[in-house]
């Protein structure tokens, strides 16, 4: 349920209420937005009368049920206002969410040393990617194929970002591994294959980092949101919403069926900041510039995008991944979009070569 107050009410008078709610059993979560504080409740609210709960203070305006089965993920818990994600890289504070400029996540899919993470890092940047990408632990469909360098690799990317003070951004796998990760990530990564992995959920909701969950292949848009609850449920407020396309039937000409449509869709259901993967979401390089272009399009609030140095090398993802200078080209062709859409960091000449 949420509890809507009256614009101007007293601060001591919602503390009042919300320790009435507590002493029922319930847990009140104050949300200040811009124009009113909400008090949402989490709990055993089904036998709660709405008008018993209006009685309670003539600051009270409304009293509302939240009828998703996710609460905290719901747009409605935040009475209709987005919510968004700050993080503070060295370049500066970089903010996700609906009424800000497109955030551009760039990198390898794996790090693979120190050169080629340093240089991507670097071309990224001067592109104009606020994050770098890198996988550090890899989930493989096969046991023999590249796992990742590990640790190792993290001590990279803590190096690449203190080189081009990108925010990093990297996967956790195994829950083991959360300490030493955010140690140098600004960014968790919850891949797809984990993303009904609920204990892990539970511990990236009580990391003091935001968590980037990816959409998993099979997963519904409330398995999905559902996911996000665990995270809001333990915890973490800091949550973004990564599509990376899901399994069709067709896998012949794109690796997964990008779901652009969930855009509008969770713009509707969350007040969560949204991003886009069209690398993954399509898997080959070629498609990877329209879909990042109709992604804004759309509203998407961030992209995601593999960039490497040499993609035929690559260890994984090469045929998906951008070369630096393609990557440089696509960042033109999307401020044009971004502007179309007023969402592009100004001036967008910057970016020009
Ligand atoms: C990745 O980002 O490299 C990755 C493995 O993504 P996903 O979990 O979407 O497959
Ligand atoms: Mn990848």
């Amino acid at each position: 349920m949420i509890v809507v107050m009256k614009v101007g009410s007293p601060e001591a008078e919602i503390n009042r209420i919300s320790d009435e709610f507590s002493s029922w059993g319930l847990t009140p979560e104050k949300i200040v937005g811009t124009h009113k504080v909400v008090i949402g409740l989490v709990g055993e609210t089904a036998d709660l009368d709405a008008r018993q709960i209006q009685e309670i203070s003539p600051w009270i305006e409304q009293v509302l049920r939240v009828e998703k089965p996710y609460k905290r993920a719901s747009r409605q818990f935040r009475h209709g206002e987005a919510s968004e994600v700050t993080v503070e890289t060295p370049n500066g504070r970089v903010i996700i969410g609906e009424h800000h400029p497109i955030v551009v996540v760039a990198g390898p899919c794996s790090v693979e040393n120190e050169e080629m993470i340093v240089e991507t890092a670097q071309k990224v940047k001067a592109a104009g990617a606020k994050f770098l990408r890198g996988g550090a632990y890899k989930p493989r469909t096969s046991p023999y194929a590249f796992q990742g360098h590990g640790e190792s690799a993290l001590e990279l990317l803590a190096k690449a970002r203190e080189v081009s003070g990108l925010g990093i951004i990297t996967e956790v796998m195994d829950a083991a591994d959360l300490e030493k990760i955010e140690e140098v990530a600004d960014v968790i990564q919850v891949g797809a294959r984990n993303m009904q992995n609920f204990s892990l959920l539970k511990k990236v909701g009580r990391a003091s980092k935001p968590v980037l969950l990816k959409r998993g292949m099979a997963a519904t848009i409330d398995d999905w949101l559902m996911a996000a609850e665990y995270i809001l449920a333990s915890g973490n407020p800091n949550v973004i919403l990564c599509e990376r396309g899901i399994r069709t039937f067709d896998n012949q000409y794109t690796r997964n069926t990008l779901d652009l449509s969930v855009v509008p869709v969770l713009r509707s259901l969350t007040h969560l900041p949204i991003m886009i993967d069209p690398s993954h979401g399509t898997g080959w390089a070629t498609h990877v510039p329209s879909m990042a272009m109709a992604a804004i399009a759309a509203g998407t609030d961030s992209l995601m995008i593999e960039v490497h140095p040499n993609p035929t090398k690559a260890l994984s993802d090469g045929p998906q991944s951008l070369t630096p200078e393609r990557f440089e080209s696509l960042m033109q062709e999307l401020a044009v979009i971004g502007q179309a859409v007023g969402r592009w960091p100004q001036p967008a000449v910057a970016f020009a070569s």
